[in-house]
């Protein structure tokens, strides 16, 4: 017993002191990559496109009036652009990449007339009521609706004394009457559809939807799978997504805080941080 004791005063504290100081450990796992995609030719930017795995990468058009686009909702983080060509291509220094709008996780840039940058959609807008009323304490209902227990095991590690969710009010509850927040991961397949509707219907309002992992964003590597129903926006009405593959942990912390209100989305896939 007294060797635990000991062992424990040496260790110290190891709880992170996210999100009042930054993780010094937070670069080792990125949480998305970030492009600069007028940085490429039109042959480099088709051959990016090659290299990509999903769809996250894509061409438009042709040499002319063409384009390339960027969807850090659909990037697996594979590396293999970043690889490629480090100039157009980075892992993002920082964990915080939640967004509020599916829109500010894409960027295009066009051929004639230079680049374009973020495409952003209309704001997904969280509802202020909502924020003020969990800003303090948010119980979550996990649903895993189809995912490859990747992203089951970084949320597992929310609970670990490394980074010990509960400190900052955050606790998963086991039943949809109790929560406030639908956390979900994976692509939503055909089974886990009705089952996804019945937890979210079964939520007091006023509720919040949390996509987590490129899966629930926009399919990732499963996108246009036969059983596939997702991606989850299509089917509830989604207030923050976190992209990654899976996302870590830091990057679903604050993913979930900007859901409460107590964090800014300021990532943007083509490296600007100016905003939600
Ligand atoms: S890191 Fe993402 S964007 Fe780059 S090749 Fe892999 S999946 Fe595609
Ligand atoms: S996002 Fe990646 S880790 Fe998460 S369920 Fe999909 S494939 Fe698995």
């Amino acid at each position: 017993m007294s060797r635990w004791i000991a062992l424990g005063l040496r260790s110290g504290v190891r709880t992170t002191r996210y999100p009042s100081h930054a993780d010094p450990e937070a670069e080792i796992a990125p949480s998305a990559v970030i492009a600069d995609l007028a940085a490429l030719t039109p042959a480099q930017a088709a051959e990016v496109a090659d290299l990509c795995p999903t769809s996250a990468i894509t061409i438009e058009g042709d040499r002319e009036r063409g384009g390339i686009a960027f969807d850090a909702g659909q990037c697996v983080m594979c590396g293999r652009c970043v690889r490629a060509f480090p100039g157009a291509f980075a892992f993002s220094p920082h964990p915080e990449v939640a967004v509020r709008s599916r829109g500010n996780l894409r960027v295009a840039a066009h051929w004639a007339g230079g680049s374009t940058p973020a495409v952003d959609a209309a704001a997904a807008e969280l509802k202020l009521r909502s924020q003020r009323l969990f800003r303090r304490s948010l119980h979550i209902r996990h649903v895993d609706a189809g995912s490859c227990n990747g992203c089951e095991s970084e949320l597992q590690l929310l609970g670990s004394p490394e980074y010990d969710l509960h400190r900052l009010g955050l606790f998963f509850t086991p039943t949809p009457r109790h929560a406030d927040a639908l956390l979900v991961t994976g692509v939503v397949t055909r089974q886990m559809e009705q089952p996804l509707r019945d937890t979210y219907d079964a939520m007091p309002g006023p509720k919040i939807v949390v996509a987590a992992g490129v899966c629930a964003i926009g399919g990732g590597v499963f996108e246009g799978g036969f059983m596939v129903n997702g991606p989850l926006d299509r089917i509830l009405p989604v207030d923050v997504y976190v992209p990654g593959c899976p996302p870590t942990p830091l990057a679903l912390l604050h993913g979930l805080l900007v859901a409460v209100g107590r964090g800014a989305g300021r990532y943007r896939a083509g490296g600007v941080s100016d905003g939600d």
